[in-house]
């Protein structure tokens, strides 16, 4: 079974399905047991979504844009303020 490291190197080719039958098992399987990796791969599902939605000029949920800004430390929606704004306590936990 892959392990955490090897997971997360290889989430982005195995979202595009760009890796071998083997190593999607591999990371399929590690998945199946480790839940940080699966919150992991969940968030780069959303950041594919919220990417694909700006490029189309969809209305992203704040919810997601304060996540994805928190997580990115970027002004993903460019309102100036990174996360929710106002209290930035959470900002500073993951
Ligand atoms: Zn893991």
């Amino acid at each position: 079974m892959a392990d955490c490291n090897e997971t997360l190197r290889e989430l982005e080719p195995f979202i595009d399905g760009e890796i071998s039958d083997e190593a999607r098992e591999h990371i399929h399987g590690h998945l199946g047991a480790c839940v940080d990796c699966q919150q992991a791969f969940e968030f780069h599902l959303e950041l594919r979504e919220a990417v694909r939605r700006k490029a189309s000029n969809d209305e992203l949920p704040a919810s997601l844009v304060a996540k994805l800004e928190v997580c990115l430390r970027d002004d993903f929606d460019g309102d100036g303020v990174v996360g929710n704004g106002g209290s930035d306590e959470s900002a500073s936990v993951r």
